[in-house]
């Protein structure tokens, strides 16, 4: 079969064009041959520190004003709540992101890992996008290598993958003026090389053309064959609702699902090799249709994302699902489900 080797470029702009069912057919097969039968998942909790934001972002229905009537900020003691919640469920990782505000100190996280790590040692803690990264380097007026080596220190051990949205200027310029492309890649190299593992994401699904998504999918390809740091790439479909990106008219509707599957078998196509976990995240399709998406090159559904919020202010989801659901999901995907820990090692099969 062709293309099942390193692709070019040039051939996935060519694959972009083709019958889907061939592009699932090397997709699937690539997985199979790189990782198995095995869909793996985390059990996770997400914590939201604050939904107050000055990014502002078009993209986001997430964000609020700090005068609205729902605009919190946690304090270590709330976070600590939170965190003993997600304990009881049995979590092995928080998922911690949130706005960027002037508050943002250094210390505020330093505190908060430190706290973590001290009364629940074995919990992984994977928090701070790389966008969020780059804020309290800005507002603390310290590089960005500081920011991340204090915060290391302090209990962090892996990155989530968010605020790539797509890695192309023009695109960001209308979807999250200020977000910076560059900036995010530099900050994941930075991070990768202090040992700090990290995942990638792609938004999908708004303004974006075929190239972009190319684009994107090889800008993350490159920094991989330089730094080994990313340990999945997670697909995140775009929901309109309730953001700017809507009210303006600029997205009417979610991504048609041919859409969905073809992102999903080009993603495994570009970066199978390179990235060897695909990661199709329930939330953004519901549990039924990202078991069916598995076909496609996915080989990780991410996790139980107890307490999710961000996808939620878009759209009304299922909630989380269990680990036992995931399983199924798995299954039902003709695929053998296994639980795994943030850096996808393999805890058990279910
Ligand atoms: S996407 Fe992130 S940076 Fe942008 S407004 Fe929402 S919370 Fe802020």
């Amino acid at each position: 079969m062709e293309y099942l080797d390193d692709v070019s470029f040039s051939d996935a702009v060519n694959l972009w064009y083709k019958d889907i069912h061939y592009l699932a057919s090397i997709a699937d097969t690539k997985r199979r041959r790189s990782v198995g039968d095995v869909v793996t998942f985390v059990s996770n909790f997400n914590i939201n520190y604050t939904n107050v934001c000055t990014y502002r972002c078009p993209l986001c229905a997430f964000y609020r004003e700090p005068t609205d009537p729902d605009a919190y900020f946690m304090s270590i003691e709330d976070i600590l709540r939170k965190v003993a919640e997600a304990v009881s469920l049995g979590v092995t990782e928080l998922h911690i992101v949130g706005g960027m505000i002037p508050e943002l100190t250094v210390e505020y996280f330093e505190v908060m890992f430190r706290e973590i790590k001290r009364r629940w040692p074995w919990l992984t803690i994977k928090a701070l996008t790389a966008t969020e990264i780059a804020y309290i380097a800005k507002v603390n007026k310290m590089s960005i290598r500081e920011v991340l080596e204090r915060l290391k220190d302090a209990g962090l051990d892996a990155m989530p993958g968010g605020g790539a949205e797509i890695l192309n200027h023009d695109v960001m310029k209308v979807i999250a003026p200020a977000k910076d492309p560059d900036e995010w890649l530099r900050v994941m190299e930075e991070a990768h090389k202090l040992g700090i593992r990290t995942n990638a994401t792609m938004l999908y699904g708004h303004i974006e053309k075929p190239e972009h998504i190319i684009e994107h999918l090889f800008k993350i390809r490159r920094l991989q064959e330089k730094t080994g740091g990313f340990l999945t790439f997670i697909l995140l479909k775009f929901k309109p609702w309730n953001t700017e990106l809507y009210r303006k008219g600029l997205v009417n509707d979610e991504a048609p699902a041919p859409y969905d599957a073809k992102v999903v078998a080009l993603s495994r196509i570009v970066l199978d090799g390179f990235i060897n976990n695909i990661s199709v995240y329930w939330v953004g399709y519901g549990k039924k249709y990202a078991s069916a998406l598995l076909a496609y090159g996915g080989s990780d559904l991410v996790g139980t994302a107890y307490s999710e919020k961000i996808f939620r202010s878009a759209k009304p989801h299922e909630g989380y699902a269990t680990l036992d659901e995931l399983a199924h999901y798995a299954r039902t995907a003709e695929r053998i489900p296994a639980q795994r820990d943030t850096f996808f090692n393999i805890l058990r099969y279910l």
